[in-house]
């Protein structure tokens, strides 16, 4: 996208990558549908970024999630709004959506080499890479770094560039797994359900509230549901060492209705059958109930009803930030006078690579795309301005 923006102002530009083609990330993003951004309105948007979002909102008011539709129609790839406001490209894949974009980039006139590892500056400032064929260097009156978060490393998206910028004096967040998946340390009985759904479930961490699907992995729980109370989780396991995750079985009835239902006429059924025939609760379900028992009486209706409301799960640790599907952490807000480093002028960052953080849902491709425009017109603004070259080493 910053490439695109500097380009089509008329700016000679050049795009380095570390591995052998772009854009890896986004195929992966794509395997498991490409939610390209969200329909929602400006405000509510702003929200999803908790702590990030009155900082985001200039650059979502700038390049909105319907300009990101715009900008994909353009390319060809028509999208559609999915459920829960969710964006996706009509027909389009990934691989497609790639090859679109790199061919406009192409057509702008815009340079791409790949197997270019940027390891930082020169002595003389220029921007340094490491290649198949040694070390090479670019000096530019500009650049803008979009290196991403840490996830997912085999798509190149390491992090491993941190020390680069830590050691140009950049303040630097660490990199944590966000949307990612918990460990629970189920019992063998539990892990039996590794996979299985948990339909149309209210969580609770905290004070944050979401509701969806979440799914039973081998050694804890992870999905969308979980994912969309952001930070919470992570930030109580800081604090505590650990996160209680209430979970909502039967979202839609409440407390009284469920006791009710629980005290219909049993006869010689089983309570699990009961418990399967009066409310739906199998399988999973009737499974987490048995473990995270914290000894109630499952006589008492009105007990039974209130845990099925509230299942105590305790999230231990997140799973690895390789697992993650985006992580928070990275370049400092503070670090940025708009998208430039402070520590570095004419060097301008976007993306995932900033200390930013939303729930899927289109919302982390969305601030990727509105930075990056964002990035894309500083480092235009900043040549037009006629200021010294990006790479101009510090004096002091
Ligand atoms: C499984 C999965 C599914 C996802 N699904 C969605 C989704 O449906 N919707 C959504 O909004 N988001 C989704 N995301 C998140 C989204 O893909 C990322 O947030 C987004 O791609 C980040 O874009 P970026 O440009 O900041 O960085 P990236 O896309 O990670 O790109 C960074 C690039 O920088 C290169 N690089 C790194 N270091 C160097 C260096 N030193 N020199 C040169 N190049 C370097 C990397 O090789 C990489 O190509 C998903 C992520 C995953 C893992």
């Amino acid at each position: 996208m910053a490439a695109e923006v500097a380009a089509k102002a008329g700016l000679t530009v050049a795009i380095f990558e570390a591995m052998p083609d772009c854009g890896r990330k986004l195929l992966v993003a794509g395997q498991s549908g490409l939610n390209l951004t969200y329909a929602l309105d400006h405000e509510a948007a702003c929200a999803r970024y908790g702590a990030r979002a009155s900082w985001i909102a200039a650059f979502l008011a700038a390049w909105s999630a319907e300009d990101t539709r715009a900008w994909a129609d353009g390319l060809g790839v028509t999208s559609f709004v999915g459920t829960s406001g969710r964006v996706f490209p009509e027909a389009m894949k990934a691989a497609e959506l790639r090859k679109r974009i790199l061919d406009r980039l192409r057509t702008l006139g815009v340079s791409i080499h790949t197997r270019h590892r940027w390891q930082g500056w020169t002595e003389q400032g220029a921007l340094g890479f490491d290649t198949p064929e040694g070390v090479c260097s670019h000096q530019a009156e500009a650049a803008v770094l979009a290196l991403g978060g840490a996830s997912w490393p085999e798509t190149g998206s390491d992090g491993s560039w941190a020390h680069l910028l830590a050691a140009r004096g950049v303040t630097m967040q660490p990199f944590v797994a966000a949307n990612c998946g918990f460990d629970c340390d189920w019992s063998p009985a539990m892990q039996r359900f590794a996979g299985s759904p948990l339909k149309n479930v209210a969580l609770r961490c905290g004070d944050a509230v979401s509701c969806g699907e979440c799914v039973i992995t081998a050694t804890g729980i992870e999905g969308q549901a979980l994912y969309a109370l952001g930070a919470a989780p992570r930030e109580a396991l800081a604090a505590d060492g650990h996160a209680l995750l209430q979970v909502d079985l039967k979202r839609d009835l409440d407390h009284a209705s469920i006791v009710t239902r629980l005290r219909t006429e049993r006869g010689k059924r089983s309570l699990s059958d009961h418990l399967r025939r009066r409310l739906g609760l199998r399988g999973p379900s009737y499974s987490l109930l048995r473990e995270c028992d914290p000894g109630i009486d499952w006589a008492d209706a009105e007990a039974l009803a209130s845990f099925i409301k509230a299942v105590p799960v305790r999230l231990l640790r997140s799973r690895p930030i390789a697992e993650a599907i985006s992580t928070a952490g990275g370049v400092a807000i503070e670090a940025c006078e708009g998208l430039m480093l402070r520590a570095a002028p004419g060097v301008f960052v976007c993306g995932e690579m900033l200390d930013w953080d939303a729930p899927t849902g289109g919302f982390l491709l969305q601030a990727c795309f509105s930075t990056g425009h964002a990035a894309g017109t500083q480092a235009h603004a900043w040549i037009t301005r006629g200021a010294t070259p990006c790479a101009t080493p510090r004096t002091s």
